[in-house]
């Protein structure tokens, strides 16, 4: 996962050109959009919709709320005990007791749930916790709303009531983004870019990217005018259909991490790759089970080479790591991003890449291979090319040529701007550095 720049702001200026008016007459002709049912006061204008970044948009008066309410769609459950499951990691007052063979027991505050059937869907008191516990938190955006929505919330016993109540709020709030010229569709609509694909497509090309910031293995490059990445919604515009158009929910990706991926699970709490990427917080590591790795340079050194060549990985493992000192807000987001992308499995796939990077490392390291690459510019500086400062051109050169990781991996090790620009690469920095210390 890879931090990365916004679109420039010449892009951000043309694409809100060409798409505000169209949504500004599916409004009623009104520049402001107001997003939350029987609450007039909750309103965001259409520029800040479609260019702020995401800091200003959640710092918009309601914008909260509407969150939890769209987040809220994934408490609709089959059963009590997936609905219980779901709850426990984001209300610390649903406690797992025990999920496994046939044995599922919950508990909130003082009542438990227990039972044996995992598909159970009979009225209980632990389900009228929870509608409090939802109530509780809608109140803390908004009193009235929550009241609204939850005013009998000790009636509701079981699934298929709070089901219907949490499906009535989205449903709702989805209508007041109904376009006033055409009953059937909603104003703020993907379409209306998807209809202009030259604009789609040099969004995706402004933001200069060379690989996938979710999975840095995949190229998104050009052709022509058109770019090869596809362009991810990083809060699913069917869950959060406000920010069906809005640039700071774009992010340029491949279309695997897109599509296959994200799919599967809700993107609400992993990295935002415009605020941070992994960083130091998340590393990839390089282990084996076989001792002599740790301590014994040359028969490690023959252990790596040897897998590689016979290409058997059996005895090496490639995980990401975290770092003991990131704050817990952040390593949970890591954890939801590997889970979310897949990222320790389809990484499972480059083991030999990996081991590759630390075989080079060891090389590198020894020292011959520097001692020779000194030689080479010494003979180069001998048979008659300069090497001075004043002659710039060529000093920059030499410049290039004396970086010595970046001859022997091919990746820009010191330059920040463009360390991830290759597939992998960040992969094959960690694995250099960890080989370094
Ligand atoms: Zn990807």
């Amino acid at each position: 996962m890879i931090k990365i720049d916004f679109f420039p702001p010449d892009m951000v200026k043309e694409y809100e050109d060409q798409i505000s008016e169209e949504i500004k007459r599916r409004n009623g002709n009104k520049n402001e959009i107001r997003f939350i049912p029987h609450m007039p006061k909750y309103t965001i204008s259409i520029h800040d919709l479609l260019t702020a970044d995401r800091s200003k948009i959640l710092n918009t008066n309601g914008i909260k709320l509407y969150m939890f309410i769209c987040s809220s769609q994934k408490y609709i459950s089959q059963s009590n005990v997936e609905l219980l499951r779901t709850l426990k990691s984001d209300f610390p007052q649903v406690h797992e007791i025990e999920h496994r063979n046939n044995n599922y027991k919950y508990r909130i505050y003082s009542t438990t749930y227990c039972t044996t059937c995992k598909d159970d869907t009979s009225p209980n008191n632990i389900i009228t916790l929870v509608a409090n516990i939802i109530k509780y938190k809608l109140a803390l955006f908004d009193r009235n709303f929550a009241i609204n929505y939850f005013n009998n919330a000790y009636i509701i016993r079981s699934i298929s009531d709070l089901n219907s109540v949490l499906e009535q709020m989205f449903n709702e709030v989805n209508k007041e983004l109904q376009d006033c010229t055409n009953n059937k569709k909603r104003f703020i609509d993907y379409s209306i870019l998807s209809d202009k694909p030259d604009l789609r497509h040099k969004l995706m090309n402004s933001v200069g990217l060379r690989t996938c910031p979710y999975c840095n293995r995949n190229y998104i490059t050009s052709y022509g005018e058109k770019s090869t990445a596809d362009l991810d919604h990083f809060y699913q515009k069917k869950q959060y259909p406000l920010f069906a158009l809005s640039l700071f929910n774009f992010v340029p990706s491949c279309s695997v991490c897109n599509s296959r991926m994200k799919n599967t699970y809700p993107a609400d709490d992993a990295l935002y790759p415009y605020e941070e990427g992994f960083e130091d917080d998340a590393r990839f590591e390089l282990k084996t089970t076989r001792k002599p790795y740790e301590k014994n340079f040359c028969e490690s050194t023959v252990h790596l080479f040897q897998a590689i060549r016979d290409t058997k990985f059996d005895e090496f493992s490639l995980e990401i790591v975290t770092n003991p000192k990131t704050p817990p807000p952040k390593k949970k987001r890591i954890e939801n991003s590997k889970k979310l992308f897949h990222l320790t499995e389809v990484y499972a796939n480059h083991k030999r890449d990996a081991l590759e990077a630390a075989l080079r490392t060891r090389v590198y390291c020894e020292g011959s291979y520097k001692t020779s690459c000194d030689n080479l510019l010494k003979k180069l500086e001998e048979s008659g090319m300069k090497m001075t400062a004043s002659v710039d051109l060529e000093a920059n050169m030499f410049a290039d040529m004396i970086d010595y990781e970046w001859l022997m991996f091919g990746i820009f090790f010191n330059d920040e701007k463009r360390r991830y620009e290759k597939p992998l690469s960040k992969m094959i920095y960690d694995i250099y550095k960890s080989g370094k210390e």
